[in-house]
């Protein structure tokens, strides 16, 4: 038996202590009693990507298990809240054209499926209105929680907008002092195999040779470990999702004290979309668009023109974009994690959740060792393909409800050649029954749930035929859950605080421990 007693991570962005923090925490008491060891070698000159500043709620869940304090994450990271994200111009390009994709899921959403009673209530008010008060709290600026809520809870449900660039040292502090993971700054130089295959060290140039028994790729787009070393191939989707190309800006709020929308703004543009995030002291913005349809000159102007007058001297970072994923994620004792694993365009964030899942289903199914470790890479490689192929269909969802035949860019979406099948599938489906708790695709950690689809389809204008015997007899409930879901948005929009007012207070008084 060889069994598996020191994990080596390679690279030290979000992906990398991120799984660092997962694993080890995970298997403290293994740790501490020298049955597991966790390494973490990132290069000091090799700079992490330093984007990606929107997150799931998992990731809530993710610190809190880690240990860290919420309230240093605030002040450490430039936190703020997220509670979903908004789509403006997606449909028509209209002025009004916006819907929300919130954080938390329709009123009594395992009991019954308000879309039919949605329908018949004849669109009145929005569906995201109609089934949650999260689209209230966004337009209103409003927090999820009160200072009186202990660190990661909350009354409605949220994530973090926070500073890539700030984040992975915050983790690393964490992880070394607390969790016991060995950092070592160095530069992989070279990859040593055995004979079978297997990674067997790894040599830097600072610290000499690394050994380990299973060995996680954090290195990012270069994909050291299990594209370089390993040779797994690399699944392109650029026929599906043609955005390419990047361009990210920090822009400096207008007054300290500017208000503060939790949610993340994407506006479709000619040939792409814009995100616009507000961190505490500034916001977080950039375009990501597909070079096929536009050139970088008119890219630039589009962000220029987003941005508004007065802030050319800005510096605008362009970062390509290759969408797709690797073929096999697990490959002997290699298992690549983050933008090694692959990148999709960050429409709705998804790359961060997947770091968390990933590092979850490592550290759940840790190996004991090598003999059973094709096994479990199995099991890892199946997940993760389904959830890359998840994302896919989800982002390409955003486009194919599209309306907008404005630009080359929008009428290629709608182009039937690149809609993957199964997408194709659902949206037949669902002009007949709409997608919900119980569908098929609510497997368990889903990375985008049923209620997403719905907030996606019905916020785009999507049209899913009702049978009055559809809510006949659900009619009372239906009532009960909307008049409930009236009463939560008042008392939450009676209670909450601003964003910025609560995040004031964060970083004045600190939220109460758990
Ligand atoms: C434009 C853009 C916007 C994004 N927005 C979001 C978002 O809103 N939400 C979201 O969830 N995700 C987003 N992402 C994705 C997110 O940024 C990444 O998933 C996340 O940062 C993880 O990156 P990483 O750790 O895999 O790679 P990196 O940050 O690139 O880290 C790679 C690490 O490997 C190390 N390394 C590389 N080679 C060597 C070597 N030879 N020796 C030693 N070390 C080495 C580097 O030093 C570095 O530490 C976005 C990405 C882009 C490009």
């Amino acid at each position: 038996m060889h069994p598996v007693r020191a994990v080596v991570i390679v690279g030290g962005g979000t992906a990398g202590w991120l799984t660092a923090g997962i694993i080890a925490a995970r298997h403290q008491p293994r740790m501490k009693a020298g049955g597991l060891a966790v390494t973490l070698i990132e290069s000091a000159d090799i700079r992490i990507v330093g984007v990606g500043e929107g997150t799931w709620p998992t990731m809530r869940s993710s610190l809190e298990k880690m240990g860290v304090s919420e309230t240093d994450l605030f002040r450490e990271c430039d936190a703020a809240f997220k509670q979903g994200g908004k789509f403006a111009g997606w449909t028509t390009g209209a002025e009004d054209d916006a819907y929300y994709h919130p954080l938390m899921v329709p009123q009594g959403f395992s009991q019954l499926n308000l879309v039919p009673h949605w329908v018949r209530a004849g669109g009145g008010r929005s569906f995201c209105d109609f089934v949650t008060p999260q689209g209230r709290l966004c337009d209103e600026g409003l927090a999820p929680k009160t200072i009186t809520h202990a660190e990661y809870r909350g009354l409605a449900n949220y994530s973090y907008h926070l500073d890539a660039g700030k984040l992975a040292p915050f983790l690393a502090r964490h992880c070394v002092e607390k969790l016991g993971v060995r950092h070592v700054l160095a530069d992989v130089v070279q990859v040593n195999q055995r004979g079978c295959g297997d990674i067997e060290s790894v040599l830097t140039k600072q610290a000499g040779e690394i050994f380990g028994d299973l060995f996680v790729d954090c290195s990012g787009f270069s994909a050291l470990l299990i594209g370089k070393t390993l040779g797994v191939g690399f699944k392109e989707c650029g026929d599906v999702l043609f955005c390419d190309t990047a361009l990210a800006v920090q822009v400096p709020f207008d007054t300290p004290d500017a208000p503060m929308a939790s949610q993340t703004l994407s506006t479709a543009q000619e040939a792409g979309w814009t995100w616009d995030i507000c961190l505490r002291t500034r916001r977080g913005v950039g375009y990501v668009y597909s070079s096929r349809h536009q050139s970088e000159e008119a890219a630039r102007e589009t962000l220029r023109r987003y941005i508004g007058p007065g802030r050319d001297e800005l510096p605008v970072r362009k970062i390509p974009i290759r969408a797709g994923h690797r073929e096999t994620f697990w490959k002997r004792n290699c298992v690549a994690v983050g933008l090694a694993s692959g990148f999709l365009e960050p429409l709705e964030s998804s790359a961060i959740v997947l770091v968390e899942l990933s590092a979850k289903l490592i550290a759940e199914q840790m190996p004991a060792c090598r003999e059973v470790m094709d096994i479990i890479a199995r099991r890892f490689n199946e997940v993760t393909m389904y959830r890359f192929g998840r994302i896919v269909d989800f982002l390409k969802l955003h486009y194919v409800l599209t309306k907008r035949t404005d630009t080359a860019f929008w009428r290629d979406n709608l182009d039937p050649a690149g809609v993957p099948d199964r997408l194709r599938e659902l949206l037949t489906l669902w002009q007949y029954q709409s997608p919900w708790f119980f569908d098929e695709f609510d497997r368990l950690e889903e990375v985008f749930p049923a209620a997403s689809y719905q907030y996606v389809l019905y916020g785009m204008g999507f049209r899913t035929r009702i049978r009055p015997e559809d809510t006949a007899e659900s009619a009372v409930l239906a009532s009960r859950l909307v008049r409930q879901n009236e009463r939560l948005t008042a008392e939450m929009c009676a209670r909450l605080p601003k964003n910025r007012e609560l995040l004031t207070k964060i970083h004045e008084h600190g939220l109460q421990s758990v």
